[in-house]
C-alpha cells in the first residue's frame, strides 16, 4: 500500500516495523523517521491508527497483549467498516467496541 508520494523512509519499511514502533522497541532516530513518514503518508498513518487502536483497546480491556479471539473478531469487524468508509478510525474502534465490553472495560 502506498500513497504514490516519494518518501525518505519506504512505506514497506514503515509497515514492516509498525509493531516495533508501537512498542517503542526501536531507537529514537528510527521513531523520528517513522513520525515524519506518518505526517507525509496517509495510508501508513491510517494503518498505524488502526493498529494503535487495537492495541489500546486490548490493553484497556484485558491488561495484556493477549487478544481474546472474540474480541479480535469484533475489532476486525470494525476495521472492515473503517476500510469501507462506514466508520472513523481510532476513536470509533475503541469507543464503540469497548462499550460492548462493559464488564471488562476499566480505566487503569
Ligand atoms: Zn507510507
Ligand atoms: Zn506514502
Amino acid at each position: 500500500m502506498s500513497c504514490g508520494e516519494p518518501h525518505e523512509t519506504d512505506c514497506s519499511e514503515v509497515l514492516d516495523h509498525l509493531y516495533e514502533f508501537l512498542d517503542h522497541e526501536m531507537p529514537d532516530s528510527d521513531c523520528t523517521k517513522f513520525e515524519v513518514h506518518f505526517e507525509e503518508c496517509s495510508p501508513c498513518l491510517e494503518k498505524y491508527g488502526l493498529e494503535q487502536a487495537v492495541k489500546k483497546l486490548v490493553k484497556r480491556c484485558c491488561g495484556s497483549d493477549d487478544v481474546p479471539a472474540d474480541l479480535r473478531s469484533k475489532v476486525m469487524g470494525r476495521i472492515d467498516l473503517i476500510r469501507s468508509g462506514q466508520a472513523v478510525p481510532d476513536q470509533d474502534v475503541t469507543a464503540t467496541t469497548a462499550a460492548e465490553y462493559p464488564a471488562t472495560a476499566h480505566e487503569a
